[in-house]
């Protein structure tokens, strides 16, 4: 059932057997899978995820190119609503863990919002990453063509830019190893600081050994029309035509309503084992709030993952299902001998 404001409250007495923060690639794909092992689950989404920023699904097996996150997104909820999980819009503030159970705690409604409270007996982390981009006066501008043709990673998008002149906008010194990665695709490289940082020495004879220019001077704004970036304008009026970017200047981790659990962490990514789970044996992490690649096919298969472990757990406690009919001495039918 789709939850809201205006019916929540038919939820709050119940006792789910997982709640999954983030409604993206790894929690839909959770939720599909736990509602099919007869589970029941909440999935509490904010919208405007990761996945839905993602212009071009380019690589995922079975799924045209050309293919949005947003489409992804909304038949993974459509088929999760149709297994009968519950979906509600509302942004996770706090996980706490009361021994048995975990209490959710969530805003709904920008405005006027209300902080209902849910129960369940698991919870997965669904809830993933956001990349910081350059910050410019002209930030519409960034947004125009981040996703289309100014790329966020190089796994899903290095094939994009193969033999293209491409700017590397970094936040860091040790960002600008990226352009030696970068160069498997292409060796036309720019690296642009936005003047936010100093160069070293030792970096600046890297760069001019692979013949990469630097550039340090602020970023006015970026150029281009239709979603497609052409260039830069610098400070100082120079244009620096480009066929495409690369932004690597870190993420935002989606983690902050786990900090009161006593949790393993590798940097802001969650530590798992091989099926998801926590160092808490009721608390799941998957896709990319968990440590490894950042893809939407590992998102998905760790929810499936995630899903079976407790799925697993959930059986092995339950008293077994039997047939009573048909049970010794209470079924005359039941041959005895
Ligand atoms: P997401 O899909 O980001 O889902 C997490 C969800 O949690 C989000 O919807 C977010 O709104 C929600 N959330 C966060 N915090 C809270 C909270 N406190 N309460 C409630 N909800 C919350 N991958 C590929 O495999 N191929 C590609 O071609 C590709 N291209 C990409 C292009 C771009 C521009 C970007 C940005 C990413 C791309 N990726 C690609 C990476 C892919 O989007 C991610 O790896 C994938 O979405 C990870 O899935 P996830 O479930 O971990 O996170």
């Amino acid at each position: 059932m789709k939850l809201s404001k205006k019916n929540l409250d038919q939820r709050l007495d119940h006792l789910y057997d997982v709640i999954i923060v983030g409604g993206g690639m790894g929690g839909l794909s959770a939720a599909i899978y736990l509602q099919r092992y007869c589970l029941s689950c909440l999935i509490i989404e904010k919208g405007k995820g990761r996945s839905f920023w993602m212009q071009e699904l380019r690589n995922y097996l079975g799924l045209p190119p050309e293919t949005p996150g947003r489409d992804v997104i909304q038949h993974g909820q459509e088929h999760a609503l149709m297994l009968g999980a519950d979906h509600l819009r509302g942004f996770v503030e706090e996980v706490r863990d009361e021994g048995e159970t975990f209490t959710v705690k969530v805003r709904v409604g920008k405005e006027d919002s209300i902080y209902p409270v849910f129960r369940s007996k698991y919870v997965i982390a669904a809830s993933g990453i956001m990349d910081h981009l350059p910050k410019l006066e002209k930030m519409q501008n960034v947004f125009d063509f981040a996703g289309y043709n100014l790329h966020v990673c190089l796994i899903c998008d290095g094939y994009e830019m193969a033999d293209k002149q491409c700017g590397l906008f970094v936040g860091t010194e040790g960002a600008i190893n990226t352009a030696f990665v970068l160069n498997w695709f292409t060796p036309y490289i720019t690296v642009f600081t936005n003047g936010l940082f100093e160069v070293g020495d030792e970096m600046r004879h890297k760069l001019k050994e692979h013949g990469f220019p630097l550039v340090e001077t602020p970023i006015t704004q970026l150029l281009g029309h239709d979603h497609e970036m052409t260039g830069v304008e610098l400070e100082d009026g120079k244009i620096i035509p480009l066929e495409t970017g690369l932004v690597a200047m870190g993420s935002h981790y989606y983690n902050e309503y786990l900090k009161g659990l006593d949790l393993e962490w590798k940097g802001s990514n969650l530590v798992t084992d091989s099926m998801c789970r926590t160092s808490h044996p009721r608390l799941f992490a998957i896709g990319d709030l968990k440590e490894g690649i950042n893809q939407v096919s590992i998102a998905v298969a760790d929810g499936t993952l995630a899903a079976t472990a407790i799925w697993r757990d959930i059986r092995r406690a339950a008293p077994p299902r039997r047939w009573e009919e048909h049970l010794v001495g209470e079924n005359p039918m039941v041959e005895t001998t």
